[in-house]
């Protein structure tokens, strides 16, 4: 499961609300750069983050351009250059509450946690009636006191946390499977993310805890890896595939922070777990409905267990179909979707005719 996108999204809509307001107040003047504003406001993020290069070039101590120039770098998934912007958007002007806030929420997907809530908290203290950063708050400070108590197996590419002596060896065998995993996985997508990733055990309250994942969910990725290990001492298999299809999420990320359909990245997180993919065609043989793939681009939090099952077992059919006709090219083909185009658009450029793809995969899941 991906739940980045929503989870970002609703915590982003509130604080877009006062995107505009607060860059008027940090200028103290007109609000600079309208059109840069104005193409932020209707998602075109490469055309914002030029124009507030643009207008940096010409005042570059202004803090409104900067909280700008880091939130098109955040849309377009540049983490790291969202941080340094909206860094100096802070220091600029320490008073910029929504900046900090926008920080913490940038830090947060990015997986530092500190930096998350050390500017979540300037950001309360500054606006301390704003009920959604309170709560935001209060949850991630929730969240590192837990880590805090567990033990660690530190490494190179995974920090592997969980608690305490009983889940030692799940601990070590999920550092093994992420180490084997993390070559043939690079390699169907071609990509080996450099930065090490966090990897937290939960038990399955403390996963819904911290995740508010729906009740179906074993497994989750919003900038670091996390899962429910409750009961998975009795089928080891089972928590190797989470294991690794959560891995292809973070994967993914690497080579497309934006833009992934679902389908897309849980159909490739469910073909690439492991090999025995019978299950999706025994799920659609008993479907009652299809989803249409373009209406599984959002993420299937919203659905119910056995909707959520139909439209993994179908992204997993399109998934599939994907590596046998792009092979080497899947990375290339995300790369694309990661840079704005269409599927169909980057199909085409790997001279897979999109008509022929979708009817490929109508027959395969059953449809006319
Ligand atoms: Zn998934």
């Amino acid at each position: 499961m991906q739940r980045r996108r929503t989870a970002v999204r609703m915590l982003l809509t509130g604080i877009f609300l006062l995107t505009v307001a607060g860059a008027r107040l940090a200028a103290g003047q007109e609000l600079p750069e309208p059109e840069a504003w104005a193409a932020l406001n209707q998602g075109d993020h490469a055309r914002a983050a030029s124009l507030f290069r643009q207008g940096l070039e010409r005042s570059p101590r202004n803090a409104a351009l900067h909280y700008g120039a880091g939130w098109a770098a955040f849309g377009l998934g540049n983490n790291d250059a969202a941080i340094s912007s909206l860094k100096k958007a802070v220091e600029i002007d320490p008073s910029f509450a929504q900046a900090a806030a926008l920080l913490g929420t940038v830090a947060y997907a990015n997986g530092d946690l500190d930096l998350a809530i050390r500017s979540m908290e300037k950001a309360s203290a500054l606006v301390p009636r704003d009920v959604r950063i309170r709560q935001q708050l209060d949850q991630w400070r929730k969240e590192s006191a837990l880590h805090s108590s567990f033990a660690e197996r530190p490494g190179v590419r995974f920090r592997v946390l969980f608690e305490g002596t009983q889940q030692q060896a799940l601990g070590a065998r999920v550092q093994q499977v992420l180490e084997s995993s993390y070559w043939t996985i690079g390699k169907t997508l071609n990509s080996y993310p450099s930065e090490t990733l966090t990897v937290v055990l939960y038990t399955n309250k403390q996963f819904q805890d911290i995740t508010r994942a729906p009740a179906w969910a074993d497994g989750g990725y919003d900038g670091r890896i996390r899962l429910a290990v409750g009961g998975a001492m009795r089928t080891p298999a089972a928590l190797d595939r989470v294991v690794r299809h959560e891995l292809v999420h973070a994967v993914i990320e690497h080579v497309a922070p934006r833009n992934v359909p679902a389908w897309v990245n849980e159909g490739l997180a469910s073909v690439l777990e492991g090999p025995d993919q019978a299950w999706a065609a025994r799920v659609l043989a008993q479907a009652r409905e299809v989803f249409a793939l373009e209406d599984l681009s959002d993420g299937f939090g919203d659905l119910d267990g056995r909707e959520a099952l139909v439209a993994y077992a179908e992204s997993a059919v399109a998934a599939q179909l994907l590596v046998e006709r792009l092979g080497p090219n899947l990375g290339v083909f995300l790369q694309m979707l990661g840079g704005g185009h269409s599927v169909d658009q980057a199909l085409s450029t790997a001279s897979v005719r999109p008509e022929q793809f979708h009817a490929e995969w109508r027959k395969r899941v059953g449809l006319k």
